[in-house]
C-alpha cells in the first residue's frame, strides 16, 4: 500500500514550477487526509433496463470536496490518485460505501433490489489480494454478490494477464459481475473477450454522444452490439443524453442505459425519491 511520500507541502512554492504541477502537488497534498477528513461522497447515477423500462442498477461514482480546493471532478484527482497509489485504500472505502448502501435499499424494498456498480482502477489488478478484499466486503456487508458490479477497463486485463484472469474467475464464481467500462477506446485486441469471464460491455460515451448524426458511430456501436450477441454479453451504453440517442440504442437491442437523459448521478437522497416515485422514465 502506498507509501507515504513525507513530501513538504511547501514545494509548490518552488520557482519554475508550471500551474499543473502546482496543482497536482496540492492535489496530492489533501487527497492524503481525503478519507479520515471524510470529505468524499458517493453519487449514484442510475442505469434504466431498457425492457422492463425500470431502474434495477447504479454506477456509484465519487465525489471529493476539499475545504480548500473545493470540489475536485475525479477525472482530475483519480489520475494523481493512481500515481500515488492512493487509489488502492480509496477503491476500498468506494467498494465499502457501496455495497452498504445497495444493501441498505434492498432492506428498504426486498422486491425492488438495486444492484451496484464500482469502479475499480487497474492498480488494483497488480496487488494480489482484491479478490479477498471483495469476499471481505460481501460478508460484512451482507450484501448478495449478485448485486455487486466491477468496472474494469481494457487496461487492467492486459497488464497481467494470468492473475487478472484468476482473479475474475474467482469473482464469477462467487456471484460478482463484471463489466469491461469505455469499452471500445482502449489499445488491447479482441482477443481477450474469449478468455475472461466478463458479463457486459459499456460502449464509451465517445461513441454514444453523436450517434444520431454520425453514421461511423452508428456502425461502430452496431459492431460492438452484435459483437456482445455473439459472446453473450449484455450491453450497457453510457452518455445517452438524447431521445434520439435513446431510440437507436434501443433499436439496435442494448440492454440497458445510463446518461443525463434518465439522469445525472445524483447524491442518496435524491437517488431514493427519484427511485421510490416508480413512475414510468420514458
Ligand atoms: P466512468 O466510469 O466512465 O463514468 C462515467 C462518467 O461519465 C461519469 O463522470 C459520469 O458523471 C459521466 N456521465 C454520465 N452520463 C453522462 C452523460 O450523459 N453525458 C456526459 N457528458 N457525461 C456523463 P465522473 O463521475 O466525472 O467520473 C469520471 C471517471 O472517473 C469515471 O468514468 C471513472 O473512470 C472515474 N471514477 C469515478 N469514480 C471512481 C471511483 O470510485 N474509483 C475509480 N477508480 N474511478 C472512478
Ligand atoms: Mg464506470
Ligand atoms: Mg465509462
Ligand atoms: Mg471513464
Amino acid at each position: 500500500i502506498a507509501k507515504q511520500k513525507g513530501r513538504n507541502i511547501f514545494k509548490w512554492y518552488e520557482t519554475g514550477m508550471s500551474k499543473n504541477e502546482d496543482e497536482k502537488l496540492q492535489i496530492e497534498h489533501y487527497l492524503r487526509k481525503a478519507i479520515e477528513n471524510n470529505e468524499f461522497e458517493l453519487y449514484f447515477q442510475p442505469k434504466l433496463n431498457l425492457f422492463s423500462n425500470r431502474i434495477n442498477g447504479v454506477e456509484a461514482l465519487l465525489r471529493w470536496n476539499n475545504p480548500v480546493l473545493g470540489m475536485v471532478p475525479p477525472d482530475k484527482f483519480i489520475p494523481i490518485a493512481e500515481e500515488t497509489g492512493f487509489i488502492i485504500q480509496i477503491d476500498e472505502w468506494v467498494l465499502e460505501k457501496a455495497c452498504q448502501q445497495s444493501k441498505e435499499w434492498f432492506l428498504l424494498d426486498p422486491d425492488n433490489p438495486v444492484s451496484i456498480a464500482v469502479n475499480i482502477s487497474p492498480l488494483h489488478f497488480r496487488i494480489p489480494n482484491f479478490y479477498y478484499i471483495v469476499e471481505k466486503v460481501l460478508k460484512e456487508t451482507g450484501l448478495n454478490p449478485s448485486l455487486l458490479e466491477i468496472e474494469i477497463t481494457e487496461n487492467s486485463i492486459i497488464e497481467n494477464t494470468e492473475e487478472c484472469i484468476v482473479c475474475l474467475e474467482k469473482l464469477r464464481t462467487l456471484g460478482v459481475s463484471v463489466s469491461i467500462d469505455d469499452f471500445g477506446t482502449g489499445y488491447s485486441s479482441l482477443n481477450y473477450l474469449r478468455k475472461f469471464p466478463i458479463s457486459s460491455l459499456k460502449i464509451d460515451r465517445s461513441f454514444i454522444q453523436e450517434v444520431s448524426q454520425n453514421r461511423e458511430n452508428v456502425a461502430i456501436v452496431k459492431a460492438i452490439m452484435s459483437l456482445a450477441q455473439e459472446l453473450k454479453l449484455k450491453v450497457v451504453a453510457e452518455g445517452i443524453e438524447t431521445y434520439e440517442a435513446l431510440e437507436i440504442l434501443r433499436s439496435l437491442g442494448c440492454d440497458e442505459i445510463q446518461g443525463y437523459l434518465i439522469s445525472k448521478p445524483l447524491p442518496v437522497q435524491e437517488f431514493q425519491n427519484m427511485f421510490s416515485q416508480r413512475s414510468p422514465i420514458l
